[in-house]
């Protein structure tokens, strides 16, 4: 279980890490990149995003971001993840929480939580903001189902595997206006 945007990664934390842990980061900066090619269809999920964000209705951005899970995973080949999409952001200590990963662990099925909706100014999350949100939580969910990593931590790495999936989107091409 992770939250998204934590600060990235630096290599002096991994070193406080325990040895089996220190391996599981070696591991998983060894994979700066995801393999995703991605289709018409899901490019067309991607660009229905910003639309689905302004309707301000949670069940509208969870149809199309559910669309956005199944279609990485059916091209990487790994077992789906299932997506929630709530309004307004819990307040955390350290500020909002945007993104949740819960593995199942042999109990149902994986999933990722999301909210929409700012806790502060109570505003929709930019386009952007979301969509990064949800591919940082699928990336986790990669780093069992795909690279197979014990642990899934928020090394270099991983966030070099999350922006290859945000360009092989092509999600900086989409109008967001
Ligand atoms: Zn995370």
């Amino acid at each position: 279980m992770a939250d998204a945007f934590r600060p990235p990664a630096r290599p002096t934390w991994y070193r406080r890490l325990p040895p089996a842990l220190q391996r599981v980061a070696a591991a998983s900066d060894r994979v700066p990149s995801l393999p995703l090619a991605a289709g018409s269809a899901l490019r067309e999920a991607v660009g229905a995003l910003p639309a689905a964000l302004a309707t301000g209705r949670a069940s509208d951005v969870q149809a199309v971001a559910q669309r956005i899970g199944n279609d990485i995973c059916a091209a990487l080949r790994v077992p789906g993840v299932a997506i929630r999409v709530e309004l307004k952001r819990p307040a955390t200590r350290r500020g909002e929480l945007h993104g949740l990963y819960t593995p199942a662990n042999g109990h149902g099925r994986d999933a990722i939580r999301l909210w929409m909706i700012t806790a502060k100014r109570g505003q929709v999350v930019a386009y952007r903001t979301f969509l990064r949100t949800l591919l940082h939580e699928i990336c986790h969910h990669l780093d069992y189902t795909y690279l197979h990593l014990r642990d899934s931590l928020h090394t270099q790495g991983f966030y070099q595997r999350e922006s290859s999936l945000f360009h092989a989107l092509g999600a900086g091409d989409v109008d967001s206006a």
